[in-house]
């Protein structure tokens, strides 16, 4: 996809998302259940090397009403108490202009916008302008929909709102088919606007990419070797009593088990970066390929109708039918800049396998 290309001021050099020795960890539940919750999960995750900001969910934007809403603006007292005891940033996503009001109130460090609210300009608009002068580090997740334009519209929004201490969270897309993830990951959009915007700190949330524990090394893996500045994992001190996301959160020590196990500098990030591009490719020629199969399969059925509908035209009107329309596929095959002999070719094999198989063997030549 080409488009212009963008240009965002960001406090390069003083950012305070962005890695400076190693990766950057932000852990913490998916949602802030109690008091007693956020501080035993903070404490266990304050001993782990990297981890320096605590995230929790406030506002959870859940499917259908009924299920656990999250609990509200007192989780943000919770919150301060974690930054008073353990010395954490923290970190919570907002969804409407009275959550910003409110988390600034209650001095969170860092505003993380969401994927279900990166899908509305209207509401990242909002949401910006209420952040003019607040002088606030932002992380932008990418809309729940793989388009690039939009997350880095909701980028650009805040820029213009004069947020400079930026960044962004890749939590993967909805797709047709998300297995084996719970959102697919379609890295090729992380390294294309990694290529727009170099500066820009890049963090991966593996946790709602993999939405199972089996994957999140893999993708954690995956991210550190793309020159990723950070990680987000979800850590619960009990997941099996967590009230969202249970399956996908992993207790402090096994989180540390997790850091522990990952390498720095595995590949070069360009070898990476070829590799993902490498992937997408080949996936899309596969595509390509089912494509012109169903055509010729399609193609094949539409000349058969022709063929009974036309059974008493003289051969060689059709010759001379044929003879037209090979001249129009020759001349559009030229401006497409494909070889004209190629396309002849093709085109001849095509109409020659037609006529052996249907009603009018003379027409094969
Ligand atoms: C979350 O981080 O808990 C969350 C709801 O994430 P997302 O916006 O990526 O769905
Ligand atoms: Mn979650």
């Amino acid at each position: 996809m080409k488009t212009s290309t963008p240009s965002l001021h960001l406090t390069k050099g003083t950012s305070t998302l962005a890695k400076t020795s190693g990766p950057v960890v932000i852990a913490g539940p998916c949602s802030a259940e109690s008091e007693e919750q956020m501080l035993l999960t903070a404490k266990g995750l304050k001993k782990l090397q990297g981890v320096t900001i605590f995230r929790a969910g406030i506002w959870k934007p859940r499917t259908r009403p009924g299920s656990f809403q999250g609990v509200g603006s007192v989780g943000l007292e919770w919150l301060r108490t974690v930054k008073q005891e353990t010395g954490l940033r923290t970190a919570c996503e907002v969804a409407n202009t009275s959550h910003v009001a409110e988390a600034l109130k209650q001095e969170v460090d860092i505003l993380i916008i969401g994927a279900h609210t990166t899908v509305n300009s209207f509401m990242v608009q909002e949401i910006a302008d209420s952040l003019k002068g607040a002088n606030v580090p932002v992380l932008v997740k990418n809309p729940v929909s793989p388009e690039l334009m939009l997350w880095l519209g909701a980028l650009e929004r805040f820029n213009q709102n004069g947020i400079t201490d930026l960044g962004v969270i890749h939590r993967g897309f909805s797709t047709i088919d998300n297995a084996p993830y719970r959102n697919h990951p379609k890295w090729d959009h992380v390294v294309e606007l990694k290529n727009m915007l170099p500066d820009l700190p890049v963090y991966c949330d593996a946790s709602h990419i993999a939405g199972r524990r089996s994957l999140l090394r893999p993708v954690s893996q995956r991210a550190l070797d793309l020159g990723y500045d950070g990680l987000m994992v979800e850590s619960h001190y009990n997941p099996a009593m967590a009230l969202s996301d249970a399956q996908q959160q992993l207790m402090p020590q096994e989180l540390d088990m997790l850091l522990q196990s990952l390498k720095l500098n595995q590949t070069d990030e360009e070898t990476t970066r070829k590799g993902v591009l490498m992937e997408e490719l080949r996936k899309e020629i596969e595509h390509l390929d089912d494509q012109l199969l169903d055509l010729m399969a399609r193609r094949s059925l539409v000349s058969a109708q022709i063929g009974d509908l036309k059974a008493d035209e003289c051969s060689l009107d059709r010759q001379q039918a044929w003879d037209d329309v090979l001249e129009n596929l020759l001349k559009q095959a030229n401006s497409f800049g494909i070889n004209k002999e190629f396309v002849k070719t093709v085109f001849q094999e095509v109409r020659k396998q037609y006529a052996q198989t249907h009603l009018y063997a003379d027409m094969g030549s």
